[in-house]
């Protein structure tokens, strides 16, 4: 079989830990027979990060935001027990943080869903993806406790002088007051990136906030949304026949109960970060769950929205063979080069994505899996086995190469 010529590369971030390993276990068997694969590598293991004093990172931010897209492997975020551990110099900040940054990007999470894990809820039988607004709010914050008899103003100062807002008069109860802030850049670089990514999955958008409460502050939010949909997008989302509408936070969630999924639902900073914690737990596995970054511009960086899985990497290192989950890394390249085949008009290489992608699904659904997902799998007529991360992608490639 001749392999799938590439155009361009992608930027290619490897990791560390159990995700490292499994990364070129599935270059090995999955890719590389096929594909001609083209990357530029950069090694983002925390050694390496260390090595350069976290340039490694950068670069490969930048390499994404040249080439349009990238795939990551779960890398560690330093906390003290790593800086010993590693013996590092400084407490290296998280490459996820650095690389969402450079590229300003809002993170997707998706859910890849497969007959026999069941969401908890019986009508979602698409994946609802949810985008999170990553600036500000209460993330960004400042807090006080005020005590009794005082009094919390709200100061904003300009050139032409100060303006007071009173907050609270404490009396006789002390209390607390919190300040927090958002952007209109960042807001509007979030609406950019969830129009972008919902015409490329051709999927409806959702946006919510408390606007009824919040008058000013989540107003500014819908209002930045709804004029960067009438001026940018609403004629190309007529066009792909999706639509974009807003709603109250509460109706949202009334909505998504009742829902088949199949949408994607942006949230503010904290919504998000909740909502997403709810819907990964409620799709069924961490191990299923995909990651995109997308910059306001459309530059694309896939990932798994699990870690490195540190537990099964000392057992690996004992010479122990574990059963960890590949299947959102795999997916991670296989949306990586989809992406690519769909910039450089390479239908061999959309093919590929999606056979790679039904090949995994297929193995599942037949009844071969890893430990994980054979604890909550459930399909009449198949009894699930359990198998090694090595046997079960091998699985995977002799169904991918039927299909291809
Ligand atoms: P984790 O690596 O996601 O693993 C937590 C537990 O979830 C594992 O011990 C395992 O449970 C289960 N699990 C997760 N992914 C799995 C898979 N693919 N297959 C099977 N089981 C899986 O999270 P963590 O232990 O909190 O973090 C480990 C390191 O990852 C940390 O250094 C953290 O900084 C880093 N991290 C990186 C990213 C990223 O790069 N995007 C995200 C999160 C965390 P059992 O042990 O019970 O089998
Ligand atoms: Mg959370």
């Amino acid at each position: 079989m001749d392999k799938i010529r590439m155009i361009t590369p992608i930027a290619e971030l490897d990791g560390d830990e159990m995700t490292r390993v499994i990364w070129q276990w599935i270059k090995d068997v999955l890719i590389l027979p096929f594909v001609d694969l083209k990357t530029e590598y950069y090694d983002l293991s925390l050694t390496n990060r260390e090595a350069t004093k976290d340039a490694v990172t950068k670069e490969s931010a930048a390499a994404i935001d040249r080439l349009g897209v990238g795939v990551k492997c779960a890398t560690i975020t330093p906390n003290a027990q790593r800086v010993k551990e590693y013996s590092l110099t400084s407490m290296w900040k998280s490459p996820n943080g650095t690389i969402r940054a450079a590229l300003d990007g809002t993170v997707f999470r998706e859910p890849i869903m497969v007959d026999g894990v069941s969401p908890l809820v019986p009508s979602w039988t698409s994946p609802i993806i949810i985008a999170r607004h990553a600036y500000g709010d209460v993330y960004k914050d400042v807090e006080t406790l005020c005590p009794q008899g005082s009094k919390a103003e709200l100061v904003v100062t300009d050139a032409l002088g100060e303006k007071r807002y009173l907050i609270a008069d404490y009396g006789k109860s002390g209390g607390v007051a919190l300040g927090m802030h958002n952007l209109d850049s960042s807001i509007r670089s979030f609406a950019k990136s969830c129009f972008n990514y919902a015409l490329s999955k051709k999927q409806d958008l959702w946006f919510s906030s408390k606007d009824t409460i919040s008058a000013t502050y989540d107003h500014r939010f819908k209002d930045i949304f709804a004029e960067e949909y009438e001026a940018n997008y609403k004629a190309d989302f007529e066009k792909v026949g999706i639509t974009y509408f807003y709603t109250l936070i509460d109706d949202a969630v009334a909505r998504v109960m009742r829902s088949h999924g199949g949408f994607i639902w942006a949230c503010k900073n904290y919504d998000g970060d909740v909502m997403s914690d709810m819907l990964a737990t409620a799709f069924g596995s961490l191990a299923m769950m995909t990651s995109v970054l997308v910059s306001p511009t459309g530059k694309y960086e896939f990932e798994a929205a699990h870690g490195t899985v540190t537990r099964h990497y000392y057992r690996h290192l004992q010479g122990e063979t574990t059963g960890t989950n590949p299947v959102a890394t795999i997916f991670a390249w296989s949306g990586a080069l989809r992406k690519r085949g769909e910039l450089d008009g390479s239908e061999a290489l959309v093919k590929y994505a999606d056979a790679l992608e039904d090949a995994c699904i297929e193995t599942i659904e037949k009844g071969y899996m890893t430990g994980d997902l054979k604890a909550i799998f459930k399909k009449e007529g198949v009894t699930p086995v359990s198998l090694t991360t090595m046997e079960f992608l091998h699985k995977i490639a002799e169904l991918l190469e039927k299909k291809l």
